[in-house]
């Protein structure tokens, strides 16, 4: 295996694994679409990306010790699955609103705007969509570490010390119904049709997998244009600095706009994961941020002690090095 590694022929590997796994996702994508049963299909082709990723992350892994077992992999696939099929739900609601809209209710449920440009190709209107969806996700994202009232239910995300194709979908749904409201609703305000929603779901999904793979892959000028493994872990990183960058979800346009981009010239970091504490249970995981006690633990606090003469002077808060630049020492007492 070694051998392999130094090898031109691992090299060229490197460069493809993302490119072409994207691409293949989406063309899959585009075949599923066609189909008259497009969320079955697409499932089918998401899944087959999965194992693809899981191949290369056995054959070549960015970090050979995320390979072992964390006792994290039931939530992981827990969360995805009650987050995905919360989307898809409301993805095939989505699919048969044009039908209802058209026979019953146009008018209530017309886009206030309608500025969306239809007469373009379809292509530029994923791009743009892309850019505008992008820009709640950036958001919804950067808040969610910057302030500590959405930190409590991201602290799950960052709560892994892996990185690998399992845990992409390892998302509060809390967390994940904010990125989906503040990234679908200006498009939907704005008009634009099921399609589009459709691609930037696509979009997303593949490029979540990838962000979150255990592959040794080198991405280069695309570490410009998207969201990579190589910037994503940087994004995971117990370090503050480290971590409260690269928010972008697809797109790595908001960071450099919004002066949060981040790749320095040397390997992306394998320390990663949070100083607080996450249940170690699925439903335990799902009630932690609405408890005190819960709230306390992600925080990286200290169990509040009963007041004495000497307890009151003395700090409960543990020394936090994740999660927000506001830090724990901005955190309102309770
Ligand atoms: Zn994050
Ligand atoms: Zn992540």
């Amino acid at each position: 295996m070694r051998q392999f590694s130094a090898s031109h022929f691992y090299t060229i590997i490197s460069c493809l694994v993302w490119p072409a796994v994207f691409c293949g996702g989406l063309i899959g994508a585009y075949f599923a679409f066609q189909s008259s049963s497009h969320l079955m299909w697409f499932n089918v082709v998401y899944l087959s990306v999965v194992a693809v990723i899981a191949f290369f992350e056995w054959l070549m892994p960015y970090e050979e010790t995320w390979r072992k077992k964390d006792g994290e992999t039931f939530n992981d696939i827990a969360h995805t699955l009650l987050n995905k099929g919360g989307v898809q739900l409301a993805a095939a609601l989505g699919a048969s609103a044009p039908m209802a809209v058209a026979t019953v209710a146009l008018p209530a449920f017309a886009s206030p705007l309608d500025i969306w440009p239809h007469a373009w190709p379809l292509f530029i209107q994923v791009v743009l969509g892309l850019v505008v969806a992008e820009f709640g996700l950036y958001w919804a994202h950067r808040l969610a570490h910057e302030k500590n009232s959405l930190w409590r239910f991201h602290a799950l995300h960052h709560s892994v010390e892996r990185l690998w194709v399992i845990n992409t979908g390892r998302f509060h749904v809390i967390d994940s119904v904010i990125k989906i409201a503040l990234s679908q609703i200006p498009l939907y305000v704005f008009g634009a049709p099921l399609p589009v929603f459709l691609w930037i779901g696509a979009v997303t999904a593949f490029i979540g997998l990838l962000t979150h793979c255990n592959i040794d892959v080198k991405t280069g000028a695309l570490d410009w244009l998207f969201s990579t493994p190589r910037l994503h872990r940087w994004h995971h990183s117990k370090l503050l600095d480290e971590g409260n960058t690269n928010y972008g979800e697809n797109l790595v346009l908001w960071d450099q706009v919004f002066g949060s981009y981040f790749n320095p010239p040397r390997p992306s970091s394998t320390q990663i994961g949070i100083s607080g504490r996450v249940a170690r249970t699925f439903w335990g995981q799902l009630v932690q941020p609405f408890t005190t006690k819960g709230y306390r633990e992600i925080m990286g606090r200290k169990p509040k002690q009963p007041a004495t003469f000497e307890g009151q002077n003395r700090s409960t808060d543990a020394g936090v090095t994740m999660p927000v630049p506001s830090g724990a020492d901005s955190i309102p007492a309770e």
